[in-house]
């Protein structure tokens, strides 16, 4: 079933944001107007112990407009202002700390709410849902980048051998071991792999920001795109010629750069990991490249 036949369907949904609720009100407010109940849920932007909210399981608080906090925290001002329009709205906020426990707070939101469907921001964009995601590729294993991989339940998850050996045996606290243990089944591979087997999707290693780096080079009928992750997270990392902070190995992640760069020469659309700007410019969602 589609996401919107879904949507109609159910009474009652969960409507969880990664890092930012806000980006779920309009959808939030549609499904009000039509009667449905909703509630919300936030993957928050940091550690949550700061304020003094009801705190049902390690990692969820159950925000509302009375949630008094010492630092900046905008779930507890959401929650006012949705609060003075439909009374009481709580907000849960998830603790963005290793999946194990980050599922354990959904997995109790969904027995307390009994919601009929859960709603992930993005994906509805694009006529999706969690279940329909069948494989999911992690360029690398920084939270950020694999800490949701539990809600894609059929999903194979594929990453580098290398990435896994040294996010496993890493002290540095870089990573976070919840993230990919015991979640969803890994895959990895080593080297180049035409991922689909039609030269559609090749992952090319572009170690340096982390040792086990991956890259996607993706050839659709109208354009050709490298989705760069981490390895070049905004444009100027590109023109510029720089690693960013944090980098594992900065000779190493400059001739990944200049890999990167040839493509661009040769005609490939680089996506940026982390680059605002670009992302306000690009087709995202429903408006997908063919
Ligand atoms: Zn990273």
């Amino acid at each position: 079933m589609r996401a919107g036949a879904t949507l109609r369907l159910a009474r009652s949904h969960l409507a969880g944001g990664g890092f930012d609720v806000f980006c779920g009100l309009p959808l939030y407010l549609l499904l009000k107007k039509a009667g449905k109940t909703v509630h919300l849920a936030n993957l928050s932007s940091g550690a949550l112990g700061f304020c003094d909210a009801e705190n049902p399981v390690q990692a969820l608080w159950r925000i509302t407009s009375r949630t008094a906090a010492t630092k900046y925290f905008p779930e507890m001002h959401l929650s006012a202002w949705l609060t003075e329009r439909f009374g009481e709205t709580p907000i849960f906020a998830i603790e963005p700390s290793g999946a194990r426990r980050v599922s354990a707070a959904y997995e109790w939101l969904a027995r307390t709410l009994r919601p009929d469907a859960i709603v992930l921001v993005e994906l509805p964009k694009a006529g999706l849902t969690a279940e329909d995601i069948d494989l999911v590729v992690c360029s690398h294993l920084h939270t950020d980048h694999c800490g949701c991989n539990s809600f894609f339940r059929r999903a194979t998850v594929v990453c580098s051998a290398e990435e896994l050996t040294s996010a496993q045996s890493d002290t540095s606290g870089a990573y976070i071991a919840e993230d990919w243990e015991g979640s969803r089944p890994i895959e990895t591979i080593a080297g180049q792999r035409d991922l689909l087997g039609d030269g559609r999707m090749t992952l090319i290693e572009a170690p340096g920001h982390t040792p086990g780096m991956l890259v996607a080079h993706v050839v659709l009928d109208t354009q050709t795109f490298v989705l760069a992750s981490d390895a070049a997270p905004v444009r100027e990392t590109l023109d510029q010629r720089y690693a960013p902070k944090g980098t594992w190995n900065v000779d190493i992640a400059l001739k990944s750069l200049d890999e990167i760069a040839r493509l661009e020469r040769d005609g490939s659309k680089v996506i940026f990991g982390h680059d605002e700007t670009q992302w306000r410019q690009i087709r995202t969602g429903a408006e997908f490249y063919e």
